[in-house]
């Protein structure tokens, strides 16, 4: 793909977008930059992508604060960011005007060298992708973990040779808009309603998903959640050779439970890879996960002894059922990265201590009601804040008891006054954070701070 002198469109100019930029000046395009933002809320990565021009004007245009872009004759391509969705109005237009449109993975792709692990799903992307990092990385000397999880993709394509494997992060955004991709091994989680404000059904947005074994030939791998009817009923459809894991019954070829353990099934037999009290994070989803990344070594050719020494080593994540402090026998833990339903109801499950819920935020379509059943006998009190709180209340709130709070320090305060030794607060919000907050780091960044004063004022 050669792209000097030609016009290229970058959507979005978040930290991926700024990379993409630099890519493209780098190899000689010439770059129209959209974002909705405004000039002064970008002035930082605006700074960057002139500084990658050698300011020179000719070679940089900028569209923002939802202008669109003029010279739509001239363009040859279309990035996008990870978080624009194709139906954006200057992608829209783009099609409409016969311009290719792809996304930053696929970009990237073009270029990238080594092998590839792709992860999916609607849960349990990013601690996947870490933990398959770390797996590869006790087997192979150049190791990378890209994607939504921190470094965009883009920003691996010079650095590294044939020899190093990538640990992909994709969301159903990404991958829509992927063309030529073809990770090595292909990893889909699971598949529960996330994102119904963006997506028309639950089809459209498997659809989305089912991109990442497009490219998939013979040689190539698909892991597959076999306790996920949605996902299992993929594998008729996939030229790629399919991998199992299943946390409740043992799969043909692949991980699963058994005895308390974790067991490996290959063409060769099968062999017990650790117990599952080996494993440092919490609930019966990280199990799933851990099985997931287990095949995922297996597809990879890493060791089982390697595997089972990255599974021992890795623990949770910031934002993912994070432990943060015990105040007077309550202890508080952050699943701010909860986003959906799903993510909640699994957080719910991983504990059997009484839980009081700080939940709410912005609904995605969500239906809470799903909660009721886990949530019966578990709950003790349900503290909601945000803009879901009126839906949340109205689905939980006849059997449970709920209070509504206007902030995260009201709302710890609340949740600490309704637990007892013993109990665990769990913020677990089942929502986007964005009516409140950034983004879910900064939610759990203030739910955080907000239990330390708590602890402080405590110790008094
Ligand atoms: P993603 O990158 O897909 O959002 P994360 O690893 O960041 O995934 O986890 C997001 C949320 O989902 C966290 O609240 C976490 O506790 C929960 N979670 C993680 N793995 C799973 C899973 N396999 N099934 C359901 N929920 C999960």
């Amino acid at each position: 793909m050669d792209l000097a002198s030609k016009s290229i469109l970058v959507v979005g100019l978040g930290r991926t977008g700024v990379s993409v930029a630099r890519f493209l000046l780098m190899r000689g395009a010439n770059i129209l930059v959209t974002d909705d933002k405004n000039e002064p809320e970008l002035s930082g990565q605006i700074g960057q992508v002139w500084a990658a021009a050698g300011h020179d004007s000719s070679r940089v245009k900028l569209c923002l604060g939802g202008t669109l872009p003029l010279q739509f004759g001239k363009l040859v391509l279309v990035v996008l960011s990870p978080g624009v969705p194709v139906t954006h109005p200057s992608v829209r237009w783009a099609v409409a005007c016969g311009v290719p449109v792809i996304s930053e993975i696929e970009l990237a792709y073009r270029f990238l060298k080594g092998r590839t692990v792709g992860i999916t799903g609607s849960n349990g992307k990013t601690t996947c992708t870490a933990l398959i990092g770390l797996i590869l990385a006790k087997q192979y000397r150049k190791t990378f973990v890209s994607g939504n999880i921190g470094v965009p993709l883009i920003d691996r394509v010079e650095a590294e040779d044939e020899t190093c494997w990538h640990s992909i992060e994709l969301s159903s955004f990404q991958l829509e808009t992927v063309d030529q991709f073809r990770p090595n091994v292909a990893v889909l989680l699971n598949l529960t309603p996330d994102h119904m404000d963006r997506y028309k059904d639950m089809k459209a947005y498997q659809s989305a998903k089912s991109r990442i074994f497009a490219n998939q030939r013979q040689d190539d791998v698909a892991v597959l959640n076999a306790d996920d009817a949605r996902v299992a009923s993929m594998a008729a459809a996939l030229r790629a050779r399919v991998l199992w894991f299943g946390r409740q019954r043992p799969v043909c070829r692949g991980a699963f439970v058994k005895d308390a353990r974790i067991f490996i099934r290959t063409d060769d037999g099968e062999a017990a890879l650790l117990p599952l009290s080996d494993i440092r994070l919490r609930g019966d989803h990280n199990v799933e996960n851990v099985l997931a990344c287990t095949a995922a070594g297996v597809a990879a050719q890493v060791e089982p002894e390697r595997i089972a020494e990255a599974v021992r080593d890795f623990k949770a994540m910031e934002h993912r059922l994070e432990q943060v402090e015990t105040v007077a026998g309550v202890a508080f833990f952050n699943d701010s990265k909860a986003t959906n339903v799903d993510a909640a109801a699994k957080a719910l499950q991983a504990f059997r201590e009484p839980l009081v819920v700080i939940m709410g935020g912005r609904d995605k379509g969500a239906d809470f009601a799903t909660l009721r059943e886990i949530a019966k006998g578990r709950v003790r009190h349900l503290v909601l804040l945000g803009e879901a709180a009126p839906k949340i209340q109205s689905a939980l709130g006849a059997q449970i008891a709920a209070s509504c709070v206007a902030d995260m320090r009201a709302a710890v305060r609340v949740a600490f006054s309704m637990a007892r030794a013993g109990d665990i607060v769990l913020l677990a919000p089942g929502c986007a954070s964005f009516d409140m907050f950034r983004d879910y780091q900064e939610r759990g960044q203030v739910f955080k701070a907000a239990v330390c004063e708590l602890k402080e004022k405590n110790a008094k």
